[in-house]
């Protein structure tokens, strides 16, 4: 897994547009990782620029058949989110009792995902559900993202702390 540290004060970019493109995707709404189930556009733009450190985590997939995509599609979103809860669990044990995650597609960690989330300690908001352009974010920090997506595809998530 790739990992770069940055400064959430200065490195995340928002987009409106992000939060707008959220509304054509098959899990808007019915989620309680999605939005308009979660903050507001604005809620996480002020939120997320308080945190005094953040941490990118990438890692990269292959999709070897395309009957195989929704199952690594699932498959490749819990990686990602277990790692980020073995990060904060440090973290914790660190005393940095401030902090969230943002994952990579809609939270699934529970077989049934319920509205509202019943599990909010578990949860994983997807980063583009925030605001956060992703692609020019991961640019600003010199970190490429291609599109359109074919046999390589790379999940991303992230995790601020103070
Ligand atoms: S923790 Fe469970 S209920 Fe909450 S958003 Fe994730 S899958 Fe849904």
């Amino acid at each position: 897994m790739q990992t770069k540290d940055f400064d959430p004060k200065k490195e995340l970019i928002f987009d409106i547009k992000v939060c707008e493109a959220c509304k054509s995707c098959k899990r808007y709404g019915l989620t309680g990782c999605c939005p308009p189930n979660i903050g507001t556009f604005e809620y996480y733009k002020k939120l997320l620029k308080k945190y005094a450190y953040g941490k990118i985590l990438v890692e990269k997939f292959i999709l070897e058949e395309e009957s195989k995509k929704m199952e690594l599609g699932k498959q490749s979103s819990l990686v990602l989110h277990k790692e980020l809860l073995k990060e904060r669990d440090e973290l914790l044990k660190k005393g940095h009792y401030f902090n969230v995650i943002l994952g990579g597609g809609s939270c699934k960690m529970c077989d049934k995902c319920t509205v509202p989330c019943k599990c909010p300690q578990n949860r994983a908001i997807p980063i583009e559900a925030t605001g956060i352009n992703v692609v020019a974010t991961l640019a600003k920090m010199g970190m490429w993202l291609k599109f359109p997506v074919h046999k390589v595809f790379y999940r991303v998530g992230m995790i601020l702390w103070d």
